[in-house]
């Protein structure tokens, strides 16, 4: 897969509580939630816990994906008894490539979207007040971006001792492109805009526009969009590239410098 990322605070809000993974076997995002940097911490510590069982997935996808929700949920559970942090959670929806299928992990109202012949579908559904109030045709999608409730979340890592991801996988074919993001993308870009940004050039100059159109569109929120493009050789091996791992630890944690 090749792949790019791109992240931005937005411009109202004072820190980025987004983080993103992406690696040549798999891509995702978080949005976390939580006061202080409870928020930043939660969508961390989920996306590590992604990355550090991504490396080792060999036979069993599904299972692989409910371990890696299982294992950031204890994580941030217990970061956030330990910095007694009320409040703290995160979205998490990741992709992995894996048995010439596209395997989908997400809880929460992150999305992943797939780009074919010129067609986006949204893979996800979202985990919100909103989106259950679409789905039983309560509201349409334009209301829903600007409904004011839009950011309650039903299902989240980190907000209760069992959580129930959606796990799903998909064939995919040569030329599909994914599409992850963050809820600030989604609420500032209706889906056809979304469609012909996402569409066309490089995965970086993708992320960009995307980015760019969420910023002009107000940039309410944090925005995060990580593209991944499937070719023929997409199909993964367990990627233990130390140059993709660095990128996704220096992501992680460059501001703490642990690594
Ligand atoms: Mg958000």
């Amino acid at each position: 897969m090749k792949y790019a990322a791109l992240s931005d605070k937005g411009l109202v809000r004072p820190n980025n509580e987004d983080a993103f993974l992406a690696t040549e076997a798999a891509i995702g995002v978080a949005d976390g939630m939580g006061g202080h940097e409870g928020g930043e911490l939660a969508s961390q510590i989920a996306l590590e816990e992604a990355s550090k069982a991504i490396t080792s997935m060999e036979r069993r996808p599904k299972a692989t994906l409910a371990k890696i929700f299982a294992n950031a949920n204890s994580a941030v559970l217990r970061m956030a008894r330990e910095s007694q942090q009320t409040g703290m959670g995160t979205t998490l929806t990741i992709a992995v490539l894996k048995k010439q299928r596209i395997w989908i992990g997400h809880i929460g109202d992150s999305r992943a979207y797939l780009l074919r012949g010129g067609n986006l579908e949204q893979l996800t559904e979202d985990h919100s007040l909103v989106g259950d109030l679409v789905r039983s045709g309560g509201l349409s999608q334009d209301e829903a971006r600007t409904h004011p409730k839009r950011h309650v979340i039903t299902k989240a890592v980190g907000t209760q001792k069992l959580i129930k991801p959606d796990i799903f996988s998909l064939a995919f074919e040569d030329g599909d492109r994914l599409l992850i993001c963050t809820d600030g993308l989604t609420n500032h870009v209706e889906p056809d805009s979304l469609s012909k940004l996402a569409a066309g050039g490089s995965p970086e100059s993708a992320c960009e526009r995307l980015v760019e159109a969420a910023k002009e569109r107000g940039g309410s929120d944090n925005i995060t969009v990580v593209i991944g493009d499937i070719n023929g050789a997409s199909e993964s091996k367990p990627d233990r590239s130390s140059t993709d791992r660095r990128t996704v630890l220096s992501r992680l944690f460059g501001k703490n410098g642990v690594n």
